[in-house]
């Protein structure tokens, strides 16, 4: 087989039917340049969430399996068109489904996870001389129901394909160049990074990031298949996500700052302070299928102690329900929630094998007067707990405290 490389262009990219055009102008280029094409495409625009809201006027809880027979029409029409766009060109096009090209899956509906993919099909239509095109974001179980990989979905199938056709390399085109030391609209001196880890991008994925699906960087981890995260828009460089190199443990302590606005604390006052306790409501909670994030549980005088917890916003009123009941089974005082709050990590390997980052951290705030409520750390993080109001002024604080800008 030639060179093959998997492209993905996301719903920014495929808006309307001129940028449509301007994505085949790209993917034509590479053609001409000898490389077969697998591209995978994610809904225009606002698609999917125009139809989530179009369910939401039918009703407040639509069943799941009838959700991604809907969402996945987003992207069926982005595949079509960009099909058409290229063979407009003079070039071989063929477009599918998740379905016809074989990728099967579990039945989570809305939030599937891919099992197999069956690329007879796919490698067939290359030889005939086809650019592929494949709906993102979409799959089918084993009983023929279409299904949805979970919100930003077709970074996850372009992994996945990547993976089983062998390819090299795995191009995310966005509309941003590539992954920055923290937001640019926030601070003008971010720097764009050449190169970070799949370890540091999962964990700003996860501390609010939104340039990737999780998911899909660990898979791109599991089977070390290297990811370009570049602009849709123009030929500047982007970021390639990789397997860590010893050059990133030694180099810039942190590599990025991150922040998220996107959570809510929640304290219950008064907890019994005795074994169980805890274990009772976090079991709880995490059978009504909400991820708590931060705990912390203050020391205890009087046998009595306060526990706090930040769940993701969408899942407050979930969250409130059930700890509400927890508390008054424990014999626990009033539960109480906070939304004004917003969190501010920094991130990167380098955290490893330097001391001194977490007061580094806590004492660029302190300058700034901002009160840390809580913190947590992982190997590769610290985060804090702060007033949304000084989210921002936090950021540009560690920012430059780690010395993160153009040089
Ligand atoms: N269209 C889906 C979403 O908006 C999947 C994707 O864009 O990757 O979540
Ligand atoms: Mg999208």
């Amino acid at each position: 087989m030639k060179k093959l490389i998997v492209q993905k262009y996301g719903g920014t990219s495929v808006a309307n039917p001129e940028m449509i055009k301007n994505v085949a102008r790209r993917i034509v280029a590479y053609r001409d340049k000898g490389f077969e094409l697998v591209v995978v495409v994610s809904a225009p625009g606002d698609t999917t969430d125009e139809l989530i809201e179009l369910a939401h006027q039918i009703t407040p809880y639509p069943q799941e399996r009838e959700m991604d027979m809907l969402l996945s029409t987003g992207e069926q029409i982005s595949c079509a068109l960009l099909a058409m766009a290229i063979q407009k060109l003079g070039y071989k096009a063929i477009s599918f489904t998740g379905l016809q090209v074989g990728i099967l899956t579990d039945s989570t509906h809305t939030k599937a996870r891919i099992i197999n993919i069956d690329t007879r099909r796919i490698i067939e239509e290359l030889n005939k001389g086809n650019i592929v095109i494949v709906a993102g974001f979409q799959g089918v179980s084993q009983n023929q129901d279409i299904t949805t990989l979970g919100r930003g979905g077709s970074d996850l199938s372009a992994v996945a394909l990547a993976k089983v056709l062998g390819a090299k390399l795995c191009e995310i085109y966005t509309d941003v160049e590539g992954i920055y030391t923290t937001d640019p609209r926030i601070v003008p001196e971010a720097r764009k990074l050449k190169k970070i880890s799949y370890d540091e991008m999962l964990e700003m994925a996860s501390l609010g990031a939104q340039v990737m699906q999780a998911r899909s960087i660990e898979l791109a981890k599991k089977f070390d298949i290297p990811i370009y995260v570049r602009s849709a828009f123009n030929n500047r460089r982007g970021t390639y996500i990789v397997k860590e190199e010893k050059k990133m443990l030694e180099g810039p302590v942190i590599s990025a700052v991150t922040l998220s606005r996107n959570e809510a604390k929640l304290t219950i006052c008064d907890v019994p302070d005795r074994p169980g306790i805890a274990a009772n409501l976090f079991t709880e909670i995490a059978s009504g299928g909400i991820n708590v994030d931060m705990i912390v549980q203050n020391v205890s005088h009087t046998g009595r102690t306060d526990i706090s917890f930040t769940v993701l916003k969408p899942d407050l009123r979930k969250t409130l329900k059930i700890t509400k009941k927890v508390a008054r089974e424990i014999d626990a005082g009033e539960v109480i929630y906070d939304e004004d709050i917003a969190r501010v990590s920094i991130v990167g390997v380098g955290m490893k094998s330097h001391p001194g980052v977490a007061s580094l951290m806590f004492s660029a705030l302190a300058r700034h007067k901002i009160n840390i409520e809580m913190i947590s750390t992982s190997e590769i993080s610290i985060s804090c707990v702060i007033r949304k109001k000084f989210v921002e002024e936090a950021v540009r604080a560690l920012h430059e405290a780690f010395k993160l800008g153009k040089k």
